[in-house]
Formats: C-alpha cells, structure tokens, sequence
C-alpha cells in the first residue's frame, strides 16, 4: 500500500496516476466494497471543521493526491508526492480501461439531465463502456431507499458519485454496506466537465498548477471559495511549525 502523508489530520497517500489506477482495479478485481477519495485543498481545509468528513477520508481506502494545493502541502511538510491525481483524471482512466474488463459502471449525481450526456460522451470517448444506469444529484431524503435500489438492480462495479464535497463523500459513506458496489468515488464535477456543463481549465492552467484560478473565474459563486487556498497554505505553514517542535 502507499504510503499516508498527514495533511492537517487527514491521510493523503502518497502514489502516482499509474499506482492510483492500478490500486482501484485491484479493489475491483478484490470486490472490495471500499471508498476511494479525491482530496484538493478545499476539502482538507473542510475536513479541518467537520470531523465526520475527515473520519470518512482517514477510513476510506484510498485517498488520492487531487489538485496543486495537496501536492504543495505534502512537499512543504518535507515528504515525497510524486504527482497530482486529479479526480476527472482518475476517472477518464478508470473509464478508459472498462471495455476490456468488463467493468460496470454507474454515474449518480448532478443536475438532471447532465449524467446521460455525460453517459453518451463516455460511450462515445470509450466504445464498448458499460454504464449500466444514470441518476441525477437532486433528491429527498426520502428518494433514496430508491436510489439505493436503483444502483444495486445495476450491479455496478464503479459508482462514480457527483454530489459535492462532502455530500458525496458522506452519502457514500451512509450506503456503502447496503450497496455493497467494489468501489465507490466522488467526483465533484467530472460529469458536468463530460457533458461541456462545465470547462475545464486549459492545458496550460492545468500545467501552470492554476486550475483553482480557473474554477473561480468561471464559476463568480465560488469566488468566495477561492479564499481556502490561502487559508491552507497558512494552516500548513503553522501545521509544519506544530509537528516540528
Ligand atoms: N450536485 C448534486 N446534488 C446536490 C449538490 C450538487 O448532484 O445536492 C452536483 C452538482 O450539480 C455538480 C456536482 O454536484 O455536478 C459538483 O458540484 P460542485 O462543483 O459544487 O462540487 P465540488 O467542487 O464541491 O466537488
């Protein structure tokens, strides 16, 4: 297993894209009923003050490296981490394997309407993929007795779940015996991204490590969000003086 780098309480491990898929086939291949995690700044910083979502992150079974802020963080606190492993990345990758294993997959989440396109355009990126049902993010507490039914009829293999942080991570969390699906992973906004909702950062952003700039332009509601940024580079710093005395 990689290694767990702590950043601000919460296990990051450390592994490349490579490693990373190569860890969810297993889990597959295992049927392992496990969660796997995509960790940027913004969630750590989250986690900080909600110690529910920070209990599912140190328990899941896999806690990937998401965005320049994480990899930044394990690096100041002087550990290795080789690469970042972007949510929508891992996800494209785990998509692009599917034919030839025969995975199953299921997209839950987002608005109504945008898992089917997303759906079309993975059957369209990567002929032969099973997605084996589609569910928008919008619901009552009381829809999801049916939602849970829905995924489990479809046996998926890979639930890929697009509620936000950290409801996804927690509805998840609350179902995960009950769908008994081998892996389950949030994935914020992968299916808004497929389904050309939402842009993603152009390559150069992405290379310059200026993706959560992007998302702030693109998105004026979020701006606001832009603000844990800075608050975790300053948490970091402090958390590094903490563990070196
Ligand atoms: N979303 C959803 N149900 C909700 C809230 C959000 O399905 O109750 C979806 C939203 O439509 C979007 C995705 O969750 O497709 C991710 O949202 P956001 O970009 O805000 O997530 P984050 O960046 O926090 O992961």
């Amino acid at each position: 297993m990689p290694k767990k780098i702590n950043i601000l309480g919460v296990g990051v491990d450390s592994l490349t894209m490579q490693e990373a898929v190569q860890q969810v086939e297993k889990f597959m291949d295992e049927r392992a009923g496990v969660l796997v995690a995509t960790a940027n700044a913004e969630m750590i910083m989250r986690a900080t003050h909600d110690a529910e979502l920070r209990d599912i992150l140190n328990e899941a079974a896999l806690v990937v490296p998401d965005g320049a802020g994480t990899v930044w963080a394990a690096h100041h606190l002087g550990h290795r981490m080789p690469e970042r492993v972007a949510g929508y990345d891992l996800a494209q990758q785990l998509m692009r394997r599917a034919p030839e294993k025969h995975r199953r997959i299921f997209f839950f989440g987002s608005a109504p309407g945008v898992a089917d396109k997303a759906k079309a355009k993975a059957e369209k990126l990567y002929p032969g993929i099973e997605i084996v049902g589609t569910r928008n993010g919008y619901f009552k507490v009381e829809d999801e007795p049916e939602i849970v039914a829905q995924i489990k009829a479809a046996q998926p293999d890979l639930l890929l779940c697009a509620l936000g942080v950290p409801k996804q991570e927690k509805w998840l969390r609350k179902y995960q015996q009950e769908l008994g699906v081998p892996v389950s992973i949030g994935v914020g906004g992968t299916f808004d991204v497929m389904a050309g909702v939402m842009k993603r950062a152009p390559h150069w952003m992405q290379k310059a490590k200026l993706e959560w700039l992007f998302r702030g332009m693109m998105q004026p509601k979020r701006a606001g969000r832009l603000m844990a940024l800075p608050r975790f580079v300053f948490k970091v710093h402090a958390f590094k003086s903490e563990h070196n005395r």
